[in-house]
């Protein structure tokens, strides 16, 4: 089954397609010639992932799916959540929001923290919602190189490593849109 998943991060592509695995044919928004910036104008992650889905259904009806996830700090009051991306500017810049994060942090004891994704699915016009969350801590130093974002300083609970210093498998098994995807997946099994 084709379907879109209305995103260009290659990461994120890489992350899914392995966890789809051969059942589903993945499509980025360049694959369907979509090269619209779609704003994220919504102050929920629910509200961003159906924005997305519903411009690509609106537009192309295709099948297809948008995700969104932010990084849920206690002692900061949940923030940076839906603001994730543009934590420390309107340029997205990861290596800025992480500074930011960690000064934020600094000489805080609670270091706990959440990722949560939603997934907003559109089947033939229909909407289903599906969430991952994985429970850790925010380091107080970066650790590791692989993928993106705050990875290299969120730990989840249960292992020494961040999720940077984890390989694109490890992190998918036990990883919010890991556990988002599985629902995703399960339930167009279930179709
Ligand atoms: P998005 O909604 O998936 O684009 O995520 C919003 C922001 O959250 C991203 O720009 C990243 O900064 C952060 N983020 C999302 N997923 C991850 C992840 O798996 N690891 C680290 N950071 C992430």
């Amino acid at each position: 089954m084709e379907l879109v998943f209305a995103t260009n991060n290659k990461h994120k592509l890489e992350e899914l397609a392995h966890l789809a695995g051969e059942k589903f044919k993945l499509l980025s928004l360049r694959e369907i010639n979509c090269f619209d910036d779609i704003a994220e104008t919504a102050d929920t992650l629910e509200g961003n992932a159906a924005i997305k889905a519903h411009y690509i259904w609106d537009m192309f009806e295709k099948n297809c799916f948008a995700d969104d996830t932010g990084l849920e700090v206690e002692a900061l009051n949940g923030r940076p959540g839906v603001y994730s991306a543009r934590y420390a500017g309107e340029d997205q810049d990861s290596a800025a929001n992480l500074a930011k994060l960690l000064f934020e942090l600094e000489g805080k004891e609670n270091r706990k923290a959440r990722f949560r994704t939603v997934i907003c699915l559109i089947i033939e016009g229909k909407e289903f919602f599906f969430e991952g969350i994985v429970n850790g801590l925010i380091t107080k130093d970066s650790r590791g190189t692989e993928g993106f974002g705050y990875d290299p300083v969120f730990q989840p609970d249960g292992y020494s490593q961040t999720f940077a210093e984890m390989d694109i498998q490890a992190k998918g098994k036990i990883s919010h849109r890991g556990k988002a995807t599985e629902l995703l997946i399960a339930f167009l099994k279930s179709l």
